[in-house]
């Protein structure tokens, strides 16, 4: 089994992932193991050995570059800006509460 698996939360059941924080010296947080638009986090996973595989995670930047495969006559129009907010990011887990329903929170 991967080592970056979501896991069930052993306090509220949900499915999270642990990652540690970049560049933090090995803080650990933990995100809902679905990613959702609204989110604040990026994750990567570090590592060679996909049975000792670390996920980092950083904050999701303000925008995003372009896909590589968009044509190159298309990326001048690319708003990267745009592009970041639709994506889908991960939060940090609260227990009992989803990914989805934290972000819905923050916007009523
Ligand atoms: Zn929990």
């Amino acid at each position: 089994m991967s080592s970056i698996a979501p896991y069930p939360c052993d306090r509220c059941g949900l499915a999270v992932i642990k990652a540690y924080i970049f560049g933090s010296g090995g803080v650990r947080i933990v995100l809902d193991a679905i990613p959702v638009v609204g989110g604040d986090f990026a994750t990567w996973p570090l590592g060679y050995d996909p049975d000792n595989l670390r996920l980092l995670a950083a904050r999701r930047p303000a925008r995003v570059n372009a896909p590589y495969d968009m044509p190159a006559t298309l990326k001048p129009q690319f708003d990267g800006y745009s592009a970041a907010n639709e994506r889908a990011w991960y939060v940090e887990h609260v227990h009992g509460v989803s990914a989805a329903e934290i972000v819905e929170r923050r916007s009523s």
